[in-house]
Protein backbone atom coordinates (compact mmCIF):
# COMPACT_ATOMS: atom_id res chain seq x y z
CA UNK A 1 0.00 0.00 0.00
CA UNK A 2 2.44 2.50 -1.13
CA UNK A 3 2.06 5.63 -3.14
CA UNK A 4 5.42 6.07 -5.71
CA UNK A 5 6.49 9.53 -6.93
CA UNK A 6 8.49 8.64 -10.55
CA UNK A 7 10.88 11.29 -11.22
CA UNK A 8 11.54 11.14 -15.39
CA UNK A 9 9.44 9.95 -18.24
CA UNK A 10 12.50 8.41 -20.20
CA UNK A 11 13.76 4.51 -21.38
CA UNK A 12 14.86 3.38 -17.68
CA UNK A 13 11.41 4.84 -16.35
CA UNK A 14 9.06 3.57 -19.21
CA UNK A 15 10.11 -0.05 -17.60
CA UNK A 16 9.94 0.52 -14.01
CA UNK A 17 6.93 2.48 -14.30
CA UNK A 18 5.48 -0.51 -16.50
CA UNK A 19 6.92 -3.02 -13.86
CA UNK A 20 5.01 -0.68 -11.02
CA UNK A 21 1.68 -1.71 -12.79
CA UNK A 22 2.44 -4.68 -12.05
CA UNK A 23 2.57 -5.27 -8.89
CA UNK A 24 -0.15 -2.75 -7.41
CA UNK A 25 -0.04 -4.62 -4.80
CA UNK A 26 2.57 -3.09 -3.66
CA UNK A 27 2.55 0.32 -5.34
CA UNK A 28 -1.67 1.46 -4.70
CA UNK A 29 -0.90 5.16 -6.20
CA UNK A 30 2.44 6.41 -8.47
CA UNK A 31 2.30 9.96 -9.98
CA UNK A 32 4.67 10.12 -12.72
CA UNK A 33 6.42 13.55 -13.37
CA UNK A 34 9.24 15.09 -15.87
CA UNK A 35 10.04 17.81 -17.61
CA UNK A 36 7.94 16.92 -20.14
CA UNK A 37 3.84 16.63 -19.39
CA UNK A 38 3.07 15.01 -22.48
CA UNK A 39 5.35 12.11 -22.12
CA UNK A 40 4.26 11.48 -18.54
CA UNK A 41 0.30 11.72 -20.02
CA UNK A 42 1.64 9.09 -22.87
CA UNK A 43 2.66 6.69 -20.20
CA UNK A 44 -0.32 6.90 -17.86
CA UNK A 45 -2.47 6.26 -20.47
CA UNK A 46 -0.58 3.50 -22.34
CA UNK A 47 -0.96 1.35 -18.41
CA UNK A 48 -3.69 2.79 -17.05
CA UNK A 49 -6.17 0.02 -18.56
CA UNK A 50 -3.72 -2.88 -17.23
CA UNK A 51 -3.57 -1.95 -13.83
CA UNK A 52 -5.31 -0.92 -10.62
CA UNK A 53 -2.64 1.59 -9.43
CA UNK A 54 -4.13 4.88 -9.61
CA UNK A 55 -1.47 6.84 -11.99
CA UNK A 56 -1.23 10.51 -12.21
CA UNK A 57 1.03 12.89 -13.80
CA UNK A 58 2.69 16.72 -13.05
CA UNK A 59 5.25 18.20 -14.41
CA UNK A 60 8.25 19.23 -12.59
CA UNK A 61 11.96 20.83 -13.06
CA UNK A 62 14.19 19.06 -11.26
CA UNK A 63 16.44 21.31 -11.41
CA UNK A 64 14.47 23.04 -8.67
CA UNK A 65 14.16 22.11 -5.41
CA UNK A 66 11.17 24.38 -4.78
CA UNK A 67 9.09 22.62 -7.56
CA UNK A 68 10.44 19.29 -6.20
CA UNK A 69 9.34 20.09 -2.72
CA UNK A 70 5.89 21.76 -3.68
CA UNK A 71 5.63 18.82 -6.10
CA UNK A 72 6.03 16.10 -3.20
CA UNK A 73 4.21 18.33 -0.19
CA UNK A 74 1.09 17.84 -2.67
CA UNK A 75 1.26 14.56 -3.99
CA UNK A 76 2.58 13.21 -0.32
CA UNK A 77 4.48 9.82 -1.86
CA UNK A 78 6.52 7.27 0.31
CA UNK A 79 8.81 7.37 -1.68
CA UNK A 80 10.72 9.21 -4.73
CA UNK A 81 11.74 6.81 -7.97
CA UNK A 82 14.19 9.15 -9.18
CA UNK A 83 14.86 7.99 -13.08
CA UNK A 84 16.13 11.20 -14.70
CA UNK A 85 19.26 12.06 -14.60
CA UNK A 86 22.79 12.04 -12.21
CA UNK A 87 22.73 15.73 -12.49
CA UNK A 88 19.27 16.16 -10.11
CA UNK A 89 20.70 13.34 -7.41
CA UNK A 90 21.44 15.59 -5.10
CA UNK A 91 18.63 18.49 -5.47
CA UNK A 92 16.21 15.46 -5.09
CA UNK A 93 17.38 13.94 -2.35
CA UNK A 94 17.67 16.91 -0.56
CA UNK A 95 14.15 17.63 -1.29
CA UNK A 96 13.26 14.47 -0.45
CA UNK A 97 15.12 14.83 2.75
CA UNK A 98 13.21 18.31 3.40
CA UNK A 99 9.71 16.28 2.99
CA UNK A 100 10.54 13.94 4.93
CA UNK A 101 10.93 10.67 2.45
CA UNK A 102 12.32 7.81 0.85
CA UNK A 103 14.50 8.07 -1.85
CA UNK A 104 15.94 5.29 -4.10
CA UNK A 105 18.15 6.11 -7.44
CA UNK A 106 20.06 4.07 -10.08
CA UNK A 107 22.93 6.55 -11.14
CA UNK A 108 25.43 8.00 -8.91
CA UNK A 109 25.60 11.96 -8.83
CA UNK A 110 27.56 13.66 -11.58
CA UNK A 111 27.65 17.65 -12.03
CA UNK A 112 26.17 18.99 -15.68
CA UNK A 113 29.40 21.68 -15.63
CA UNK A 114 32.57 19.80 -14.52
CA UNK A 115 34.12 23.05 -14.17
CA UNK A 116 32.06 24.58 -11.86
CA UNK A 117 34.58 25.86 -9.55
CA UNK A 118 33.28 24.35 -5.88
CA UNK A 119 32.36 21.12 -7.55
CA UNK A 120 35.65 21.41 -8.67
CA UNK A 121 37.65 22.04 -5.93
CA UNK A 122 36.38 18.84 -4.66
CA UNK A 123 37.10 16.68 -7.08
CA UNK A 124 40.81 17.68 -7.61
CA UNK A 125 41.38 16.96 -4.06
CA UNK A 126 39.12 13.63 -4.44
CA UNK A 127 41.88 12.52 -7.28
CA UNK A 128 44.62 13.31 -5.47
CA UNK A 129 43.29 11.42 -2.14
CA UNK A 130 41.38 8.67 -3.83
CA UNK A 131 43.22 8.49 -6.84
CA UNK A 132 39.97 7.45 -9.21
CA UNK A 133 39.29 10.51 -12.24
CA UNK A 134 35.72 9.57 -13.32
CA UNK A 135 33.65 12.41 -12.86
CA UNK A 136 30.59 10.81 -10.84
CA UNK A 137 31.23 9.45 -7.61
CA UNK A 138 29.01 8.94 -4.56
CA UNK A 139 30.62 11.30 -1.99
CA UNK A 140 28.15 14.02 -2.18
CA UNK A 141 25.41 11.43 -1.86
CA UNK A 142 26.79 9.74 1.11
CA UNK A 143 27.36 12.90 3.07
CA UNK A 144 23.77 13.20 3.25
CA UNK A 145 23.70 10.44 5.74
CA UNK A 146 23.10 12.41 8.92
CA UNK A 147 20.74 14.20 7.06
CA UNK A 148 18.65 11.29 5.87
CA UNK A 149 19.13 10.00 9.25
CA UNK A 150 17.83 13.08 10.98
CA UNK A 151 14.68 12.88 8.38
CA UNK A 152 13.88 9.17 9.75
CA UNK A 153 13.75 8.11 6.15
CA UNK A 154 16.34 6.16 3.71
CA UNK A 155 17.88 6.68 0.19
CA UNK A 156 18.74 3.62 -1.53
CA UNK A 157 21.59 4.36 -4.19
CA UNK A 158 22.41 2.56 -7.36
CA UNK A 159 19.59 0.52 -7.86
CA UNK A 160 19.71 -0.26 -11.53
CA UNK A 161 21.41 -3.05 -12.72
CA UNK A 162 24.75 -2.16 -12.98
CA UNK A 163 25.37 -0.76 -10.39
CA UNK A 164 22.34 -2.53 -8.52
CA UNK A 165 21.87 -6.15 -9.46
CA UNK A 166 25.54 -6.66 -9.43
CA UNK A 167 25.79 -5.22 -5.97
CA UNK A 168 23.02 -7.63 -5.02
CA UNK A 169 25.09 -10.51 -6.66
CA UNK A 170 27.61 -9.65 -4.92
CA UNK A 171 26.06 -10.01 -1.26
CA UNK A 172 24.42 -12.99 -2.40
CA UNK A 173 27.63 -14.75 -3.56
CA UNK A 174 29.19 -13.53 0.03
CA UNK A 175 25.85 -14.80 1.88
CA UNK A 176 25.39 -18.26 0.47
CA UNK A 177 28.74 -19.34 -1.67
CA UNK A 178 32.06 -18.04 -0.18
CA UNK A 179 33.39 -16.97 3.22
CA UNK A 180 35.91 -14.89 1.66
CA UNK A 181 35.93 -12.85 -1.50
CA UNK A 182 38.74 -12.05 -2.85
CA UNK A 183 38.70 -11.48 -6.86
CA UNK A 184 35.39 -9.84 -8.84
CA UNK A 185 35.20 -9.33 -12.41
CA UNK A 186 31.56 -7.35 -13.54
CA UNK A 187 30.90 -8.10 -17.14
CA UNK A 188 28.64 -5.85 -19.02
CA UNK A 189 27.86 -7.47 -22.53
CA UNK A 190 25.57 -6.14 -25.01
CA UNK A 191 25.22 -8.41 -27.51
CA UNK A 192 21.96 -6.73 -29.76
CA UNK A 193 22.44 -5.11 -32.78
CA UNK A 194 19.62 -1.96 -33.52
CA UNK A 195 20.99 -2.12 -36.90
CA UNK A 196 22.26 1.89 -36.80
CA UNK A 197 25.69 2.27 -37.18
CA UNK A 198 25.82 4.10 -34.02
CA UNK A 199 23.14 4.77 -31.00
CA UNK A 200 23.91 4.51 -27.19
CA UNK A 201 21.20 2.30 -25.55
CA UNK A 202 20.69 4.73 -23.24
CA UNK A 203 21.06 8.83 -22.61
CA UNK A 204 24.03 9.71 -24.84
CA UNK A 205 25.21 11.92 -23.14
CA UNK A 206 25.57 10.24 -19.99
CA UNK A 207 26.65 6.39 -21.70
CA UNK A 208 29.21 8.62 -24.20
CA UNK A 209 30.75 10.64 -20.89
CA UNK A 210 30.83 7.55 -19.39
CA UNK A 211 32.72 5.22 -21.69
CA UNK A 212 35.28 8.11 -23.33
CA UNK A 213 36.49 8.74 -19.39
CA UNK A 214 39.59 7.03 -18.57
CA UNK A 215 39.60 3.63 -16.96
CA UNK A 216 40.40 1.74 -13.45
CA UNK A 217 40.13 -1.03 -11.15
CA UNK A 218 40.23 -1.26 -7.45
CA UNK A 219 43.71 -3.40 -6.43
CA UNK A 220 44.92 -4.12 -3.08
CA UNK A 221 43.40 -0.94 -1.40
CA UNK A 222 43.89 1.23 -4.12
CA UNK A 223 42.54 2.60 -7.61
CA UNK A 224 44.75 2.15 -11.12
CA UNK A 225 44.47 4.09 -13.52
CA UNK A 226 44.49 3.24 -17.24
CA UNK A 227 43.85 5.39 -20.57
CA UNK A 228 40.33 4.85 -21.84
CA UNK A 229 39.62 2.03 -23.91
CA UNK A 230 43.00 0.53 -23.17
CA UNK A 231 42.48 -2.75 -21.52
CA UNK A 232 41.11 -5.39 -23.82
CA UNK A 233 39.80 -8.70 -23.01
CA UNK A 234 37.87 -11.28 -25.43
CA UNK A 235 35.14 -13.35 -23.56
CA UNK A 236 32.79 -16.35 -24.45
CA UNK A 237 29.29 -15.20 -22.76
CA UNK A 238 26.63 -17.89 -22.45
CA UNK A 239 23.88 -17.54 -24.63
CA UNK A 240 25.48 -14.83 -26.45
CA UNK A 241 28.93 -15.98 -27.46
CA UNK A 242 32.61 -14.35 -28.11
CA UNK A 243 32.69 -11.00 -27.71
CA UNK A 244 35.26 -8.12 -27.15
CA UNK A 245 35.31 -6.26 -24.03
CA UNK A 246 37.10 -3.22 -22.24
CA UNK A 247 38.36 -2.51 -18.88
CA UNK A 248 36.08 1.19 -17.65
CA UNK A 249 35.59 3.03 -14.12
CA UNK A 250 32.39 1.96 -12.78
CA UNK A 251 30.45 3.52 -9.53
CA UNK A 252 30.28 0.16 -7.95
CA UNK A 253 33.45 -0.59 -7.67
CA UNK A 254 33.35 2.17 -4.66
CA UNK A 255 31.01 1.26 -2.77
CA UNK A 256 31.23 -2.36 -3.06
CA UNK A 257 35.09 -2.33 -2.26
CA UNK A 258 34.62 0.21 0.93
CA UNK A 259 31.32 -2.77 1.73
CA UNK A 260 33.99 -5.66 1.55
CA UNK A 261 37.44 -4.71 2.22
CA UNK A 262 38.46 -8.01 1.93
CA UNK A 263 38.04 -8.08 -2.03
CA UNK A 264 41.84 -7.72 -3.00
CA UNK A 265 41.03 -6.99 -6.70
CA UNK A 266 37.81 -5.71 -8.71
CA UNK A 267 37.56 -4.97 -12.23
CA UNK A 268 33.98 -3.74 -14.40
CA UNK A 269 34.40 -4.61 -17.99
CA UNK A 270 31.44 -3.48 -20.92
CA UNK A 271 31.42 -4.95 -24.62
CA UNK A 272 31.54 -2.42 -27.84
CA UNK A 273 31.85 -3.46 -31.28
CA UNK A 274 34.16 -1.80 -33.39
CA UNK A 275 31.49 0.31 -35.08
CA UNK A 276 30.76 1.96 -31.96
CA UNK A 277 34.59 2.42 -30.71
CA UNK A 278 35.21 3.74 -34.59
CA UNK A 279 32.75 6.31 -34.10
CA UNK A 280 33.30 7.52 -30.60
CA UNK A 281 36.86 8.14 -31.29
CA UNK A 282 36.10 10.26 -34.64
CA UNK A 283 33.23 12.10 -32.36
CA UNK A 284 35.90 12.71 -29.30
CA UNK A 285 38.58 13.62 -32.27
CA UNK A 286 35.86 16.24 -33.62
CA UNK A 287 35.61 18.02 -30.59
CA UNK A 288 31.70 16.58 -30.30
CA UNK A 289 31.64 14.46 -26.80
CA UNK A 290 32.81 17.91 -25.05
CA UNK A 291 30.84 19.27 -22.68
CA UNK A 292 32.60 22.64 -22.22
CA UNK A 293 29.75 25.52 -24.06
CA UNK A 294 30.62 27.16 -27.53
CA UNK A 295 29.77 29.63 -29.53
CA UNK A 296 28.06 28.96 -32.46
CA UNK A 297 25.76 32.00 -34.83
CA UNK A 298 24.90 33.88 -31.58
CA UNK A 299 24.32 31.08 -29.68
CA UNK A 300 25.71 28.72 -27.04
CA UNK A 301 25.99 25.13 -28.15
CA UNK A 302 26.79 22.37 -25.89
CA UNK A 303 28.61 19.75 -28.13
CA UNK A 304 27.63 16.68 -26.40
CA UNK A 305 23.63 18.11 -25.94
CA UNK A 306 23.90 18.96 -29.88
CA UNK A 307 24.90 15.04 -30.55
CA UNK A 308 22.58 13.75 -28.61
CA UNK A 309 20.17 15.63 -30.56
CA UNK A 310 21.19 13.98 -33.65
CA UNK A 311 20.96 10.87 -32.59
CA UNK A 312 18.86 8.01 -32.44
CA UNK A 313 16.72 8.52 -29.03
CA UNK A 314 17.55 4.91 -27.20
CA UNK A 315 13.37 4.86 -26.03
CA UNK A 316 12.94 4.38 -29.69
CA UNK A 317 15.54 1.44 -30.32
CA UNK A 318 13.32 -0.98 -29.36
CA UNK A 319 11.54 -2.12 -32.42
CA UNK A 320 14.25 -2.59 -34.03
CA UNK A 321 17.24 -4.22 -31.53
CA UNK A 322 17.96 -8.38 -31.53
CA UNK A 323 19.91 -10.52 -29.46
CA UNK A 324 20.86 -10.90 -26.13
CA UNK A 325 22.22 -8.94 -22.98
CA UNK A 326 24.49 -10.96 -20.20
CA UNK A 327 25.18 -8.91 -16.99
CA UNK A 328 26.67 -10.88 -14.17
CA UNK A 329 29.92 -11.17 -12.04
CA UNK A 330 32.56 -13.67 -11.64
CA UNK A 331 34.24 -14.51 -7.95
CA UNK A 332 37.68 -16.08 -7.50
CA UNK A 333 37.29 -16.74 -2.95
CA UNK A 334 37.63 -19.44 -0.31
CA UNK A 335 34.91 -21.45 0.82
CA UNK A 336 35.60 -23.84 4.05
CA UNK A 337 39.38 -23.74 3.21
CA UNK A 338 38.74 -24.19 -0.28
CA UNK A 339 39.32 -21.91 -3.68
CA UNK A 340 36.29 -21.63 -5.00
CA UNK A 341 35.07 -19.78 -8.14
CA UNK A 342 31.47 -18.74 -9.53
CA UNK A 343 29.92 -16.76 -11.71
CA UNK A 344 26.10 -15.13 -11.40
CA UNK A 345 25.13 -13.66 -14.19
CA UNK A 346 21.29 -12.63 -16.09
CA UNK A 347 20.58 -12.85 -19.47
CA UNK A 348 18.20 -11.10 -21.53
CA UNK A 349 16.75 -10.97 -24.93
CA UNK A 350 15.93 -7.46 -26.31
CA UNK A 351 13.27 -8.53 -28.58
CA UNK A 352 10.91 -10.45 -25.30
CA UNK A 353 11.61 -7.36 -23.39
CA UNK A 354 10.34 -5.49 -26.27
CA UNK A 355 7.21 -7.82 -26.57
CA UNK A 356 6.32 -7.77 -22.88
CA UNK A 357 6.79 -3.71 -22.07
CA UNK A 358 7.94 -2.16 -25.36
CA UNK A 359 11.60 -1.38 -24.41
CA UNK A 360 14.63 -3.00 -25.58
CA UNK A 361 16.77 -5.12 -22.83
CA UNK A 362 19.50 -2.24 -21.95
CA UNK A 363 15.89 0.12 -20.35
CA UNK A 364 14.55 -2.83 -19.21
CA UNK A 365 17.50 -4.79 -17.30
CA UNK A 366 17.74 -1.13 -15.52
CA UNK A 367 13.80 -0.10 -15.45
CA UNK A 368 13.53 -3.94 -13.32
CA UNK A 369 15.39 -3.54 -10.50
CA UNK A 370 14.44 0.34 -10.41
CA UNK A 371 11.06 -1.27 -9.72
CA UNK A 372 12.40 -3.67 -6.78
CA UNK A 373 14.77 -1.19 -5.47
CA UNK A 374 11.12 1.13 -4.74
CA UNK A 375 9.63 -2.02 -3.75
CA UNK A 376 12.00 -3.26 -0.82
CA UNK A 377 11.64 0.18 0.36
CA UNK A 378 8.05 0.29 0.17
CA UNK A 379 7.57 -3.10 1.98
CA UNK A 380 9.99 -2.10 4.43
CA UNK A 381 11.77 -5.42 3.75
CA UNK A 382 14.65 -3.33 3.62
CA UNK A 383 14.55 -0.62 6.23
CA UNK A 384 17.08 1.87 7.88
CA UNK A 385 17.75 6.01 8.22
CA UNK A 386 20.65 7.16 6.24
CA UNK A 387 21.95 6.97 2.65
CA UNK A 388 22.72 2.98 1.72
CA UNK A 389 23.69 0.81 -1.47
CA UNK A 390 22.37 -2.05 -2.08
CA UNK A 391 25.00 -4.43 -1.00
CA UNK A 392 23.86 -3.17 2.95
CA UNK A 393 20.93 -5.22 2.90
CA UNK A 394 19.85 -9.21 2.70
CA UNK A 395 20.03 -10.05 -1.14
CA UNK A 396 17.61 -13.12 -0.77
CA UNK A 397 14.36 -11.07 -1.39
CA UNK A 398 15.56 -8.92 -4.31
CA UNK A 399 16.80 -12.14 -5.83
CA UNK A 400 13.63 -13.72 -5.53
CA UNK A 401 11.62 -10.92 -7.40
CA UNK A 402 14.32 -10.99 -9.85
CA UNK A 403 13.17 -14.41 -10.92
CA UNK A 404 9.74 -13.20 -10.35
CA UNK A 405 9.49 -9.92 -12.54
CA UNK A 406 11.67 -10.94 -15.56
CA UNK A 407 15.36 -11.05 -14.69
CA UNK A 408 15.84 -14.94 -13.70
CA UNK A 409 19.63 -15.67 -13.21
CA UNK A 410 21.72 -18.12 -13.18
CA UNK A 411 25.11 -19.33 -10.73
CA UNK A 412 28.03 -21.79 -12.61
CA UNK A 413 30.83 -23.09 -10.63
CA UNK A 414 34.08 -22.77 -12.09
CA UNK A 415 33.64 -20.20 -15.25
CA UNK A 416 35.97 -19.45 -17.41
CA UNK A 417 38.08 -16.60 -15.56
CA UNK A 418 39.28 -13.30 -17.31
CA UNK A 419 43.10 -13.21 -17.39
P1 LIG B 1 16.54 9.25 -20.67
O1 LIG B 1 17.34 10.39 -21.22
O2 LIG B 1 15.82 8.35 -21.60
O3 LIG B 1 15.47 9.82 -19.61
C1 LIG B 1 15.75 10.86 -18.74
C2 LIG B 1 14.44 11.50 -18.32
O4 LIG B 1 14.74 12.57 -17.41
C3 LIG B 1 13.67 12.12 -19.50
O5 LIG B 1 12.31 11.79 -19.37
C4 LIG B 1 13.90 13.60 -19.31
O6 LIG B 1 12.85 14.44 -19.73
C5 LIG B 1 13.98 13.69 -17.79
N1 LIG B 1 14.64 14.94 -17.41
C6 LIG B 1 15.83 15.44 -17.88
N2 LIG B 1 16.06 16.64 -17.32
C7 LIG B 1 15.03 16.91 -16.51
C8 LIG B 1 14.70 17.99 -15.66
N3 LIG B 1 15.49 19.06 -15.53
N4 LIG B 1 13.55 17.92 -14.98
C9 LIG B 1 12.73 16.84 -15.07
N5 LIG B 1 12.97 15.79 -15.84
C10 LIG B 1 14.11 15.81 -16.56
O7 LIG B 1 17.55 8.44 -19.74
P2 LIG B 1 17.47 6.88 -19.38
O8 LIG B 1 16.07 6.51 -19.08
O9 LIG B 1 18.23 6.15 -20.41
O10 LIG B 1 18.34 6.85 -18.03
C11 LIG B 1 17.76 7.25 -16.80
C12 LIG B 1 18.77 7.10 -15.67
O11 LIG B 1 19.12 5.72 -15.52
C13 LIG B 1 20.08 7.84 -15.90
O12 LIG B 1 20.46 8.43 -14.67
C14 LIG B 1 21.06 6.76 -16.25
O13 LIG B 1 22.39 7.09 -15.88
C15 LIG B 1 20.53 5.61 -15.39
N6 LIG B 1 20.95 4.28 -15.85
C16 LIG B 1 21.37 3.39 -14.91
C17 LIG B 1 21.77 2.12 -15.28
C18 LIG B 1 22.13 1.11 -14.24
O14 LIG B 1 22.25 -0.07 -14.57
N7 LIG B 1 22.31 1.45 -12.97
C19 LIG B 1 21.81 1.70 -16.70
C20 LIG B 1 21.22 2.67 -17.60
C21 LIG B 1 20.85 3.92 -17.18
P3 LIG B 1 12.53 14.72 -21.30
O15 LIG B 1 11.73 13.52 -21.67
O16 LIG B 1 11.81 15.98 -21.31
O17 LIG B 1 13.86 14.76 -22.00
Amino acid sequence: MSKVLVIGCGGVASVAIAKICQNSAVFTDMCIASRTLSKCDAMRDKWQPTTSTKITTAQVDANSKEQLVSLINSYKPDLVLHLGLPYHDLVIMDACVECKVNYVDTASYEPEDIDEPVWRAKYEKRVKEKGFVAYFDYSDQWERNDAFKKAGKMALLGGGFDPGVTNVFIAYAKKHYFDTIEYVDILDCNGGDHGYPFATNFNPEINLREVSAPGDYFENGKWVGVPAMSVKRVYDFPEVGQKDMYLLHHEEIESLTTNFPEIKRMRFFMTFGQSYLTHMKCLENVGMLSTIPIDFEGHKIVPIQFLKALLPDPSTLGPRTVGKTNIGCIFTGVKDGKKRTLYIYNVCDHQECYKEVGSQAISYTTGVPAMISAAMVATGTWKGTGVFNLENFDPDPFMDMLNKFGLPWNVQENPVLVD
